[in-house]
């Protein structure tokens, strides 16, 4: 599991990003942290990928303290909203990119490239440059490469919002199907209630850097706990 205790971080003198976020999430779940601008969404995602460094408060995984451990040394990897993909390189070495960054063998890069194209179905798109694809395919491609190096834990953060909203559902689908397949712990940012609703084993609302609510979709939407959580899920409106 992932547990964040007495979690803070201001940025200046005037901005609290996060006030205090206790919070467990459960090895294997789809758990979401849902709110509106500005909340601290991905203040607490970057604190998880070790990118922001807390003012107060720690971090465990599987019960090891991780609050001082750097980025690259935590099982846990990113998939942001602007992709951060190599435009004019193919889709295969974005693949095997970080895996040659760890030091593993061509064959090894391969295998694992083969492995992730056949569990995404990525086909011919293998082959082709990343500027000559579309929005959803690289999403879909830096979904790919997040999950090649076979992290823990995967942080999404918003990586549907740029999308139109047939492709939109298709991903949604798909992001769904892979986080059962692997078991793994999806840690998934969104502002949208709706997106929040379908994919989540469990949802974490906030607002001004404060826990609101924590439950599963149905609890969160039918017993909402304070009026802002129930203004947010769409009762008054
Ligand atoms: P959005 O949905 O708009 O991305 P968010 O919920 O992810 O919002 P954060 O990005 O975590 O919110 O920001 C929380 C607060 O901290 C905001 O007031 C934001 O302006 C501020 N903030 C975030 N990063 C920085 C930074 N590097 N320097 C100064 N202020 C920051």
């Amino acid at each position: 599991s992932i547990e964040l205790k007495g979690m803070r971080k201001r940025f200046g003198k005037d901005t609290v990003a996060l006030d205090g976020v206790d919070l467990t999430i459960e090895a294997g779940e789809f758990f979401t942290l849902l709110g509106p601008s500005g909340c601290g969404k991905t203040t607490l995602l970057r604190i998880l990928a070790g990118l922001e460094e807390p003012d107060d408060g720690s971090l465990l995984i599987g019960g090891t303290d991780i609050t001082d451990i750097p980025p690259h040394r935590r099982s846990v990897n990113t998939v942001f909203q602007s992709y951060a993909l190599f435009p004019h390189l193919s889709v295969r070495d974005n693949l095997a990119f970080g895996l040659r960054m760890r030091g593993e063998s061509v064959a090894e890069r391969e295998r694992k490239v083969a492995e992730v194209a056949e569990f995404i179905h990525l086909g011919p798109l293998v082959e082709r440059r990343v500027d000559q694809l579309s929005g959803g395919q690289r999403q879909r491609i830096a979904l790919a490469r997040a999950l090649i190096c076979e992290p823990d834990v995967l942080l999404l953060d918003e990586p549907l919002s740029a999308l139109d909203a047939g492709l939109r559902g298709q991903l949604q689908v798909e992001l769904q199907r892979i986080q059962k397949r692997l078991s793994m712990t999806f840690v998934f940012v969104t502002h949208d209630q709706d997106e929040a609703m379908v994919m989540s084993d469990r949802i974490a609302v906030l607002d001004g850097g404060i826990i609101q609510q924590v439950g599963t979709p149905s609890e969160v939407y039918e017993h909402p706990t304070n009026a802002f959580v129930a203004r947010f899920m769409g009762h008054d409106n």
